[in-house]
């Protein structure tokens, strides 16, 4: 920075920064709008324009826009404190891990603040369960072709995406990737090596692809025999998405570990890994940590969100409004042969079209209506837990006019 060029406002302008990001990397292609309020299932621009938000944040804000019990909860913790470190006890910490581990198959919690935290804590955690606990070296994390895992050197690597590697060689040794749904590749993989095997339930990012019960059991299964843990990312179908707290309770199984973020603190950031009783000493004092990992905020955030879904049962509503918006869906666009497929777990849903999907989320943006992408191809909605059949009624009818007019 030069002298003449003071650190405000103004200085950027003179810097030839119009405000409009250039102070920032372009590390996201972002839509052309600043949203500055929201509300529910709804959000305004800066211009006054009125948006129905079936995005969320990405599964963050699964409580809708500025859940008044989350935000009294929040208010209230910013009065009285804000951080401490983990050097102290953190009674807003403890209960959140008490809510979830009598919610859950989880006997212990660690606190972090993303998706790639809590994922990058799970397989800290089941390298040093085999390697320290049981003492056997294991070190492979088995994982899948077209999963997401997030973006730290470890976490992309576990990721089964080309794309998000790119340039960053050398990664983390130590991940395998088998395709989905292969049974011999699994068998081939799962080895006196592996750690571990990750996997996500529907994979989000990847195209809302939902793992096949069948195989599921049969990799469990493969996972006991073999003495290989169990690490489901819970990030995006987690805290009722999908219809159930967490998307494992579908297919009735246990995983050793799971990951949460996305909707823990209904945006408030915040990440989560749980795991089974056998796993606690693995992770004693010393062994990992996170400065702002599960603060009296953060934590505050967690307990009310958490007594929300459970006291409203967010989940079997967004069971009961997925498949009302699975169904409308498919019967609005029946005749149309651009849609290949409509597919999804309770609110978490993808929309499988023959051609590159872009264009229509731009023109539904037009039309009042945000949704997004996963992948080229499958446009994904993940409307709040709390939709109305009114505002799904809204979504279905502008998707269908898009849909439809495409062949
Ligand atoms: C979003 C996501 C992540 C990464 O979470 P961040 O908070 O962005 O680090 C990891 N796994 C899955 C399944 C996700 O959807």
């Amino acid at each position: 920075m030069s002298e003449a060029v003071k650190p405000t406002a103004a200085g950027a302008a003179q810097n030839g920064q119009s405000g409009a990001g250039e102070a920032l990397f372009p590390t996201y292609a972002r839509y052309p709008m600043s949203l500055v309020k929201g509300e529910g299932s709804w959000l305004w621009d800066d211009k006054g324009n009125k948006y129905l938000d079936f995005v969320s944040g990405i599964a963050v804000t699964n409580l809708g826009h500025a859940p008044k019990r989350v935000k009294e909860a929040v208010k209230k913790q910013l009065d009285e404190l804000w951080h401490v470190s983990n050097l102290f006890r953190i009674p807003n910490q403890e209960a959140a891990a008490a809510l979830i581990t009598a919610n859950s198959a989880a006997d212990a919690v660690f606190f972090c603040n993303s998706g790639a935290e809590a994922n990058e804590a799970a397989i800290k955690l089941a390298r040093r369960y085999q390697q320290k606990v049981l003492g056997n070296g294991r070190y492979e994390i088995v994982t899948f072709e077209q999963s997401f895992h997030g973006r730290t050197l470890a976490t992309l690597t576990a990721t089964g995406q080309e794309k998000v590697k790119e340039g960053f060689a050398p990664l983390p040794e130590g991940f395998n990737y088998i395709p989905l749904h292969d049974l011999a590749a699994l068998e081939a993989a799962v080895t006196d090596k592996t750690a571990a095997v990750m996997l996500e339930l529907v994979q989000a990012e990847g195209g809302v692809l939902l793992v096949d019960p069948a195989y599921l059991h049969r990799l469990v299964k493969l996972c006991r025999e073999r003495g290989a843990l169990l690490i489901i990312d819970e990030v995006q179908t987690g805290m009722g998405r999908t219809g159930k707290l967490f998307a494992h309770e579908h297919y009735g199984i246990e995983p050793d570990i799971f990951t949460m973020a996305k909707g823990l603190g209904s945006g408030f950031p915040v990440g989560a890994m749980g795991a089974k009783e056998e796993l606690r000493a693995a992770f004693g004092p010393g062994s990992h940590g996170s400065t702002f990992g599960g603060t009296p905020i953060a934590t505050a955030a967690v307990k009310a969100t958490l007594e929300t879904i459970l006291e409203e049962q967010l989940a079997e509503r967004a069971a009961k409004q997925g498949e009302y918006l699975m169904n409308q869906l498919r019967a609005k666009t029946t005749h149309s042969s651009f849609v290949k497929d409509v597919r999804g777990l309770g609110l978490l849903i993808g929309i499988e079209c023959a051609e590159p999907v872009a264009p229509i989320i731009t023109e539904a943006q037009e039309k009042g209506l945000l949704v997004l992408s996963a992948g080229p191809n499958v446009l994904r909605l993940l409307p709040n837990l709390l939709v109305s059949k009114e505002e799904i009624d809204q979504a279905v009818t502008i998707l269908a006019q898009l849909l439809n007019k495409r062949g």
